[in-house]
């Protein structure tokens, strides 16, 4: 037990005990990061991303304080939150006339586990009125593996009510590729790791090849993760691949910014 390990301890117990009041004093608020048609440039829909801005400990990333939530289960909570958030935001912009086709939330296997969460997909579209083939959800391979039974119900649920269910990080750390038959999965998300070595790097460019091969066969959606440079975008192109999202595009923006940019691109 050495210094360092009770230092690390000590902040993770402030970040968990902060974390616990982080709803009710208003410190999270929401990004969006736009997804883009690589054919027409056009903004399919957006990813929502979490910002803690905590009055004690400033800003953290997502990975730092995702982990220690979903340790002390307060992901549920904050996952509940973040729904409802992101279901609103897209009301509105529909309101506004804004087209969009959808929004993406990320859920932790934690919060996808839970007793409570169909219903709280279910009373975040019925808050907001928003139609549930607008809503997307983004899940890790993690939470399809473990507990296949419950997660198999879960998932026919929700394809039932109408959400699509896409896979994060694809070809990430797991590689049983069972479930892509078993489950009602509409789409997947191209892990930013294999992006970083297109096109240069053979043997990532074949690895994004044989992904969008696979996903084809399987007429799955793709969306590209972490697309940076006119290279990358290219290469996707060249194979066949049609949606993206990544700096290269836009970085996660705040919502007027994120409006912005799509009304730009949209040309109104
Ligand atoms: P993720 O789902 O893989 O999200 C994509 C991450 O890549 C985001 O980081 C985004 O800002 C970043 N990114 C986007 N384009 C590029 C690019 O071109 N290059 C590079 N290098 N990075 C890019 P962020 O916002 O820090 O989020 C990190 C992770 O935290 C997310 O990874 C997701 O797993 C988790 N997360 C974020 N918001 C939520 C949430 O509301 N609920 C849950 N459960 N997890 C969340
Ligand atoms: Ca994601």
């Amino acid at each position: 037990f050495s210094p360092a390990l009770a230092l690390q301890l000590k902040e993770r117990l402030l970040i968990e005990t902060q974390l616990r009041r982080a709803i009710e004093n208003e410190e999270f608020h929401l990004v969006y990061q736009p997804k883009i048609d690589l054919v027409d440039g056009r903004v399919i829909g957006a990813e929502a991303l979490l910002r803690w801005r905590s009055r004690v400990l400033g800003d953290l990333p997502p990975d730092t304080f995702i982990p220690i939530a979903e340790t002390s289960g307060d992901i549920v909570r904050i996952g509940a939150w973040v729904l409802d958030q992101a279901c609103r935001q897209l009301r509105e912009w529909h309101d506004g006339g804004l087209v969009l086709g959808h929004v993406a939330v990320n859920v932790s296997f934690r919060q996808f586990l839970g007793e409570h969460f169909e219903r709280s997909v279910r009373g975040s579209l019925e808050a907001s009125g928003l139609p549930a083939h607008s809503l997307e959800l983004e899940m890790t391979e993690r939470a399809l593996i473990e507990d296949a039974p419950a997660t198999e119900h879960t998932l026919d649920r929700l394809r039932e009510l109408g959400v699509a269910i896409s896979i994060d990080d694809f070809g990430e750390g797991y590689s049983a590729l069972g479930y892509l038959r078993r489950l009602p999965i509409a789409g997947i998300k191209i892990s930013h790791n294999f992006m970083h070595g297109v096109p240069s790097n053979p043997t990532d460019a074949k690895l994004c090849e044989a992904i969008l091969q696979m996903a084809r066969a399987l007429n799955l959606s793709v969306v590209a993760e972490g697309v940076e440079t006119t290279e990358q975008r290219d290469f996707l192109l060249q194979l066949g691949a049609r949606y993206a999202q990544g700096y290269y595009f836009a970085r996660p923006l705040a919502p007027p910014e994120f409006e912005r940019f799509v009304r730009e691109r949209m040309g109104g």
